[in-house]
């Protein structure tokens, strides 16, 4: 008796799991795919007619799914077309720079409603966090009606993250061991994610940018340091503990200049915003922005420089090549912006140094979302935590 009972729980347990596996599956081919009819639901999914309807119906009565206008018929009665109700609910998605912070409200497709910029006088934590508030609240008070409100809030920072969303080290803010998540979560009572900023540049770009249908991408963030988001078959690679990517730190000077991060020679200090004050060359200006102006209006130091950091660049990515093989490379980051004098300069190193076989099919690209990737992609990581988290109804 005793372990029937027990078999009888287990099976219950199976079902459910099943449920739930099927819902979301139905949920996210609605969402990638729509509009879609009932019918093209089931062959795509592969699962029978009946039990799609289920699904449907529950995620219709929760609101994420809602039915639109007959679409075209293939003889017969014309069928109601689903669409992914992208207007369920709004996330807001944040990008932590070391002078600002920048911020937009999007739906659940991803969709910019709001964009939002503010400049940081200083990296004071009790004043970043103030700041930080003022600007979600004001987003919040903002959005649109929905029916689940604001669902999310992503974040992507400068620094390295835990997998409790503990922002460790984030050295060019001088920041340790903050509890970013538990913080602002303890505030709105809203689910925060918090990542590294390359890797929710790669999500960002995986899901809304360059590099959709891409299963090996490095995505090479290049502003006030460098960072690498890698994804592996399809997922985020994170290491071990959740530390990997930090490519900036990769060697390419045995005995180059000493880095804060107590190594020698390391990638960012050659070719990021690092460079700005230690150049060989007389700038006009010391950040990307203006210097991009300069380089505009024809400005030979300026130019030179950009075509320098484009050679090291080359040189950090060629063995980011050799080691990981990927089919898209995609530089992002403030410093993507500065694509026109950067990207010869680079090309020509990893042409002239790449081996052979890594270069076949390879691909690298300056990003389409330009400085927007991270927030973007750090509000889509609120979307999947919201939609992975609804409630399934047996
Ligand atoms: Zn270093």
């Amino acid at each position: 008796m005793f372990k029937k009972d027990v078999w009888f729980v287990k099976v219950t347990g199976d079902q459910a799991l099943v449920k739930k596996i099927n819902k979301s599956l139905v949920l996210h081919t609605v969402r990638k795919h729509f509009p879609l009819s009932r019918s093209s639901v089931s062959v795509m999914t592969g699962l029978n007619k009946a039990t799609v309807s289920t699904l449907v119906a529950e995620l219709c009565e929760q609101q994420l799914v809602i039915e639109v206008g007959p679409g075209q018929s293939s003889g017969g009665r014309k069928p109601l077309m689903l669409h992914f109700n992208n207007m369920a609910g709004t996330v807001i998605g944040i990008e932590l720079h070391v002078k600002q912070l920048s911020a937009v409200l999007c739906d659940l497709k991803g969709d910019i409603i709001l964009v939002r910029d503010f400049t940081l006088e200083h990296h004071g934590l009790a004043y970043v966090l103030d700041t930080m508030k003022e600007l979600i609240a004001d987003l919040i008070s903002v959005a649109p009606s929905t029916p689940y409100g604001t669902v999310g809030i992503g974040i992507g920072v400068p620094g390295m993250v835990d997998e409790q969303g503990i922002l460790l080290f984030a050295p060019n803010l001088g920041w340790e061991m903050v509890e970013l998540q538990q913080i602002l979560e303890t505030y709105f009572a809203i689910p925060v994610t918090l990542d590294n900023e390359a890797n929710a540049g790669a999500v960002g770009e995986l899901n809304f940018g360059a590099a959709q249908d891409v299963s090996h991408l490095l995505y090479v963030s290049a502003g006030s340091g460098i960072g690498s988001g890698i994804i592996i078959d399809g997922k985020l690679y994170k290491g071990a503990r959740g530390y990997a990517g930090e490519t900036g730190h990769m060697c390419i000077e045995a005995d180059g200049k000493p880095c804060s991060c107590g190594s020698r020679g390391c990638w960012e200090l050659y070719a990021s915003e690092k460079t700005y004050d230690t150049s060989l060359f007389k700038l006009p200006a010391h950040n990307t922005q203006d210097l991009i102006r300069c380089a505009k209006q024809g400005d030979i130091e300026a130019i030179r420089h950009f075509e320098q950091m484009g050679k090291y660049l080359g040189v950090g990515v060629t063995n980011l090549i050799n080691s990981f093989n990927p089919e898209l490379i995609i530089i992002g980051g403030a410093l993507s912006e500065a694509e026109p004098w950067l990207a010869t300069s680079m090309n020509a190193v990893v042409a002239e140094r790449t081996l052979p076989y890594h270069k076949q099919q390879l691909q690298i690209t300056f990003s389409k979302l330009g400085s927007r990737g991270t927030m973007i992609g750090a509000a889509f990581s609120s979307v999947m935590s919201f939609l992975g988290s609804i409630r399934i109804t047996l």
